[in-house]
């Protein structure tokens, strides 16, 4: 769900060979703090369990049309601090369109797609801004989505908790820019996050579900922009 703007050099983990060598250092890791887990036998239970939660997630990418060599399943847990309080992360997507998701033995498949939904809509939604951001100021882009402006956006606000608690966070005097830099901005990324919250609605709900028309739409036009970036 948190995603973050800045790129980490880690390259992206893949095949089962080098996520046994990750998960078995990170289980060592564990074994080193101040809670060691639970018996060997154990620990090779709980791995067959990742794996099978990773071919999952894999069959959830061909699901999405996305390459499951960019989605890497991460035995760590992630938590991050947000108004205050710490909260664990389920997923993360990078500027350069890879996505980690954070490995919760409870996380349900249903859940689980609901979480790839979310960040593959960071995926486009930065695909999209970087091709805004590289054109002039009256280019095609800047045209189609002129009409969504900030004042129009900060009045509709969320469509969900946890968006609406990137608006809350939001930290800057003037509302947040489409396709602009929220997090250096306003420390926070209430357009990015609603737009992501609205994918998930439509893959948890299906296309017949009520949302905000205004977000929506825009939702609508991001994808259009990024299958037209794609061709
Ligand atoms: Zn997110």
């Amino acid at each position: 769900m948190k995603s973050r703007s800045t790129a980490r050099d880690e390259p992206p983990t893949i095949g089962a060979l080098s996520v046994l060598r990750r998960w078995l250092g990170f289980s060592r890791r564990a074994q080193q703090g101040a809670h060691p887990p639970k018996a060997a036998a154990g620990d090779v239970e709980t791995f067959a369990e990742f794996l099978k939660k990773q071919q999952t997630l894999a069959a959830l990418c061909r699901e999405f049309g996305f390459d499951a060599a960019k989605v890497t399943l991460s035995p760590r847990t992630k938590t991050f601090d947000f108004l205050g309080q710490c909260f664990t992360s389920e997923g993360q997507s990078l500027p350069d369109g890879r996505i980690e998701i954070y490995y919760d033995p409870n996380m349900s498949d249903a859940r689980l797609g609901c979480c790839l939904a979310h960040e593959l809509q960071h995926v486009r939604y930065f695909a999209v801004r970087d091709a805004y951001r590289a054109e002039e100021a009256d280019g095609p882009l800047h045209r189609r989505f002129a009409k969504y402006a900030p004042e129009a956006l900060a009045a509709q606000r969320g469509v969900s908790n946890y968006s609406n608690e990137h608006w809350d966070a939001w930290k800057s005097d003037a509302p947040p820019k489409l396709f602009f830099l929220e997090l250096e901005e306003g420390d926070s990324e209430p357009i990015n996050e609603t737009i992501a919250e609205v994918a998930k609605a439509l893959y948890n709900w299906g296309p017949d579900v009520r949302i905000n028309p205004l977000w929506r739409e825009l939702h609508d036009a991001i994808n259009e922009e990024y299958a037209a970036l794609r061709r």
